[in-house]
């Protein structure tokens, strides 16, 4: 029997004895239910561990103690429980989810995801970093003789796809099983606000940190922030500026997850869901920040475009990340016999640009460098 969820759970919570289950059926195992065995498994594959050697936003020639895409998704999974658990979600669940969201990403984050997307465009096809994560689950992760992939559960799958955007069911008529019609439980739901909240303040962490953000320039763009900060400044003026930083970016993230869980909470008990099914069945997702703290966030994401996306530190170097994206597709589409063993076998089934798409987005940032050098550079 699967051993049920340790928290007391809601009725609209997903409950790991109602999943549908793996695609491959497996004996139970005696003491890990489903959802932690989905999770055991995600930390155990390779794609997982190729995290700590792919971009957030600063690559590693900056500092070693900026974030990664490793510990982003850290951040994800601690944000994502803590709200879980208030609300009475499956956190066995949520904690899989957050942990897998991000596998998909190639390397050099937005860089890397842009650059392939464009290359992919002149086929008539695109990279999409959720569709690329399945494609990681379902196929690319070897590890057991019975069948390809990690075998997840539905609700992990079906989370991959449906965390961050909405398919066309018309144009993705290979997703159908995931029900793109219906909403996701909430506990997939949460991970998208989750990861918005863990990214937007980490990057202003990181991006003051690097010193191409300032303290005065934060406080007059973001007024939450600069309400947050102002106490710090009064009360303690000798305080190093960046432990006031520190405190005001601390709160501003308490604020957002608060928010979170006290309008999430409001619109559950407005809705009533009674069950995983009636949350399915709505217009609209539940889980969300309330209009003000939303405004807020997107103020928050509006001014991390302006002054550090775009800022020409980052900006020269996503020009050269781009290029060595673009001569490495280049070099495998004319050379496919460089391509290693696993993807070659996989060229009479699918079109090359696919295969080396896949091949390219998999790399972490040190190997694609190193393959450019290699391949392209020599
Ligand atoms: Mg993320």
């Amino acid at each position: 029997m699967n051993r049920p969820h340790a928290d007391r759970l809601a009725s609209y919570a997903m409950r790991v004895e109602q999943s549908l289950g793996r695609r491959y059926p497996e004996p139970r195992h005696p003491y890990r239910n489903d959802y932690e065995r989905d999770r055991d498994r995600i930390i155990h594959s390779r794609a997982f561990r190729r995290l700590e050697n792919k971009t957030q936003v600063f690559s590693r020639r900056y500092s070693d103690h900026f974030r990664n895409r490793l510990t982003h998704t850290l951040e994800v999974a601690q944000i994502s429980r803590t709200v879980a658990r208030a609300l009475g979600l499956n956190t066995d669940l949520v904690e899989a989810l957050a942990l897998v969201h991000d596998v998909g990403h190639p390397p050099f984050g937005h860089a890397g995801e842009e650059t392939l997307d464009g290359l992919m465009r002149p086929y008539g096809d695109r990279f999409d970093h959720n569709l690329h994560a399945l494609r990681i689950v379902e196929s690319f992760e070897q590890k057991y003789v019975d069948f390809p992939g990690l075998n997840l559960t539905f609700e992990l799958r079906e989370g991959i796809i449906k965390h961050s955007r909405d398919y066309d069911p018309e144009r993705h008529p290979e997703l159908r099983e995931y029900r793109l019609d219906k909403q996701s439980p909430l506990e997939a739901q949460l991970i998208n606000v989750a990861d918005e909240i863990a990214y937007n303040c980490a990057d202003l962490d990181d991006g003051y940190e690097a010193k191409l953000l300032i303290i005065a320039q934060i406080r007059e763009s973001l007024p939450l922030f600069d309400r947050l900060y102002r106490p710090f400044e009064r009360q303690r003026p000798e305080a190093l500026e960046k432990l006031k930083f520190n405190e005001a970016l601390k709160r501003m993230m308490d604020y957002l997850v608060t928010d979170l869980i006290r309008t999430t909470r409001l619109r559950l008990r407005r809705a009533g869901p009674r069950s995983v099914e009636a949350v399915r069945a709505r217009d609209s997702r539940l889980v969300s920040l309330s209009p003000a703290a939303s405004r807020e966030n997107q103020r928050l994401k509006d001014f991390l475009h302006q002054n550090l996306y775009s800022h020409p530190t980052i900006r020269a170097e996503r020009k050269k990340i781009a290029d060595s994206i673009c001569g490495l597709f280049g070099y495998f589409v004319e050379h496919p016999r460089s391509l290693p063993a696993f993807y070659q076998r996989k060229m009479p089934r699918e079109p090359l640009h696919r295969v080396v798409c896949d091949y390219i987005a998999g790399m972490t940032d040190n190997y694609l460098l190193e393959q450019y050098r290699k391949y392209v550079k020599a």
